[in-house]
């Protein structure tokens, strides 16, 4: 069993229900802040540094603007505080101090790309199954849907 990193404070997925490393991107689901029923998919890709921010249907997050949303900083908040700023800094392949980075707001002046559209449902069907896995019951035994990778 891999056990997940003593994080420095409970992460906040009211907010962002899901934050993940994946496909070269740090990527997950943002809450909006006004509208509880609408959900936000971003993500900040490693090495060019673009970042894009929509629906979960597609449309496009109207403050994103050139620039990182509110939407991308909370992901790279919770980015920073599942992974730590380590292995999020490595991973997206930044030039900063991982000593000094107390927040993942701090990243964005290393993040040089810019707003370029990828399809929400590459990241929202991931949280999705993701889901599906939250609800099962805690278990040491192998799930039957899993049997499809054991040889
Ligand atoms: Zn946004």
């Amino acid at each position: 069993m891999i056990r997940p990193r003593v994080l420095p404070r409970a992460r906040k997925v009211q907010k962002v229900p899901f934050v993940e490393l994946y496909a070269g991107r740090l990527q997950g689901v943002v809450s909006s802040g006004s509208d509880q029923d609408r959900v936000y998919v971003s993500y900040f890709e490693a090495g060019s540094g673009n970042f894009y921010c929509s629906t979960n249907n597609n449309r496009p997050c109207g403050g994103l603007r050139g620039s990182p949303c509110k939407h991308l900083v909370e992901l790279l908040n919770e980015g920073v505080l599942q992974y730590g700023a380590a292995r999020v800094i490595a991973y997206l392949g930044l030039q900063a101090e991982p000593d000094k980075v107390k927040s993942g707001g701090e990243l964005l002046r290393h993040i040089k790309g810019g707003p370029h559209k990828v399809e929400a449902g590459m990241v929202f069907s991931r949280f999705l199954t993701y889901l599906q896995y939250v609800s099962v019951a805690p278990t040491g035994v192998p799930l039957p849907d899993m049997a499809w990778f054991v040889r």
